[in-house]
């Protein structure tokens, strides 16, 4: 994929950012926040067991959390071009939702955004190996404590339910493979105001929620 961003450090990969990444406006560079949290947020604690795996190639590596699944090809830039349109509402105290939080990775780098008086849940397909491996992955990354305080939170469960108990959220982020936009989430689990970013088939949709 063209616009591919691989680096040989955490570093170099989110510096290889620049210039690759089309923000509305024609920004082709990271917010400060967005690149201060992706920074600290080091990839290769989320990658499991593959000593071959190349932990800052921006390429699938849904196999190295446990099983194969349904997957991004570029995961880097589509978290970053994800974080950037959802950055507004990722404020201190924020509550979010990730959908299809596979790794843990992008939850890490929501938490570094949002704070330990933010709260982020994320959601994975109800297979106990996979939430089990991203609470290690988070415990291996130094988020231990916010995982015990609540502040992190990983739950087994699916896209068409979301995760009623830690919302409403301001922020709704699907990384899971949708055809249409979650309509159920959207009306029942987003808050107002509030933001989702989600697939929608081949579509990507960044959709507000006005305040009401
Ligand atoms: N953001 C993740 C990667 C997302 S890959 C990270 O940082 O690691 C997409 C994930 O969505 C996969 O882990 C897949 O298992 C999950 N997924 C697919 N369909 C889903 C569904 N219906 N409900 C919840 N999760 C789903």
């Amino acid at each position: 994929m063209a616009w591919r961003c691989s680096g040989l450090s955490n570093e170099e990969l989110v510096n290889n950012m620049r210039r690759r990444i089309h923000l509305p406006g024609g920004r082709d560079y990271l917010s400060e926040p967005v690149e201060k949290a992706m920074k600290a947020v080091d990839h290769a604690n989320y990658v499991r067991g593959k000593r071959d795996v190349n932990a800052y190639d921006d390429s699938p590596q849904s196999e190295t959390i446990g099983y194969v699944g349904p997957t991004i090809s570029a995961p880097h830039m589509w978290h970053a071009y994800a974080l950037e349109h959802l950055l507004e509402f990722l404020k201190p105290g924020a509550r979010v939702l990730d959908v299809g939080s596979g790794s843990g990775y992008l939850v890490a780098v929501l938490h570094h955004l949002v704070g330990d008086t933010g709260k982020v849940v994320g959601i994975e397909l109800p297979k106990l190996v996979t939430v089990t491996c991203s609470e290690g992955n988070l415990r291996q990354d130094g988020l231990g404590r916010a995982l015990d305080s609540g502040a992190i939170e990983m739950v087994a469960g699916r896209l068409r339910e979301g995760y009623a108990p830690g919302g409403p959220y301001e922020v709704i982020h699907v990384g899971a493979a949708a055809l249409n936009v979650p309509q159920a989430l959207l009306s029942d689990q987003l808050a107002s105001p509030g933001r989702m970013f989600t697939p929608a088939g081949v579509a990507v949709h960044a959709g507000d929620r006005a305040n009401r």
